[in-house]
């Protein structure tokens, strides 16, 4: 499915579709993940095709919008393609590019939507240095700043970041999102107090009862976000937000980051959903993805099942 402009280095995403008696449920782990990894997101994908709807505590959600590292004139069309903007999360500190352009891209944003929420996302790409520097920036600017998501790579790092934030009294939240997925468990950066709140995906943790479980045992609140996946996809998260109910506008929306999605419009609400099946075939996948696709079925099949 090709995305309107590269987000994480790609421009199309893709992803396996399932039908069942449930539904459809999809199956997308990023192309260069492991299969250990691509597992996870299968007993995930596995588990909504086949398993009960989880008990909501909301029937509806308003989701936050995204905007990726996009020059600055540009900006106002992306966000003008989502239809909430209370809540904006923008993407920092992209590889190779200059740190002045994300401070340009952050108040181009609140010019635009002096009224909203940020969120920014550097995915763990910056020092504490860097971190400490942005937050004093974002306080002369007077930026409306919800949290910081992932600055800084290692639980270690965040833990030290957030001391910090505490000493100065600044005022700033941490949220966790890369540190509860790669090569971690959520619980300690619970227990470790790296963060104020965790960023939790329903395929990369394995399924929305993992997370409702996680939910259970954790102190801070969790904000459901998307792994850029279709409306399938999306709409398992918002079942996932609405039975959570955290408080937190859940990064949902991100549909509109693609051409087009697989159904004509998604209710951000916990109900099922309609897909245009015409899409479904105009984006099917060559004979050697696909191929691909199934020898990676095979594999994450086998570490599910019978794993070494
Ligand atoms: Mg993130």
């Amino acid at each position: 499915m090709p995305l309107k402009t590269s987000f994480r280095g790609i421009n199309h995403r893709e992803l396996m579709v399932f039908e069942g008696e449930n539904g459809f449920s999809e199956w997308s782990p990023f192309p260069e993940y492991t299969t250990k990894e691509a597992s996870r997101w299968l007993k995930a994908s596995l588990e909504w095709l086949e398993k009960p709807r989880p008990e909501i505590k909301t029937q509806s959600i308003t989701p936050n919008a995204t905007l990726p590292a996009v020059e600055l004139d540009r900006i106002e069309s992306i966000l003008s393609g989502f239809e909430h903007k209370k809540t904006i999360k923008i993407k920092i500190a992209e590889p190779g590019e200059a740190r002045t352009l994300d401070l340009q891209r952050i108040e181009k944003t609140t010019e635009l939507y002096p009224e909203a929420k940020i969120r920014l996302d550097a995915n763990g790409a910056m020092t504490i240095e860097q971190s400490m520097e942005l937050i004093y920036w974002l306080r002369q600017k007077d930026v409306n700043l919800e949290y910081l998501e992932q600055p800084v790579a290692s639980i270690e790092e965040m833990t030290q970041l957030r001391a910090e934030i505490q000493a100065q009294d600044l005022n700033v939240l941490i949220a966790a999102d890369e540190s509860i997925r790669k090569h971690t468990d959520p619980f300690e950066v619970d227990s470790k107090e790296a963060a104020d709140v965790m960023v939790v995906k329903w395929q990369p943790l394995g399924g929305i009862s993992e997370i409702t479980e996680i939910a259970k045992k954790v102190s801070i609140p969790l904000v459901v976000s998307s792994a850029l996946e279709s409306a399938i996809g999306l709409n398992a998260g918002i079942w996932l937000a609405c039975s959570l109910n955290s408080g937190f506008d859940p990064g949902l929306a991100t549909s509109s980051l693609f051409v087009e999605d697989l159904v004509d419009q998604l209710p951000m609400e916990a109900v099922e959903i309609e897909l245009n099946r015409s899409r479904l075939d105009k984006y099917a996948a060559d004979s050697e993805t696909t191929e691909r696709w199934r020898q990676r079925l095979t594999n994450a099949y086998q570490e599910l099942y019978s794993p070494e």
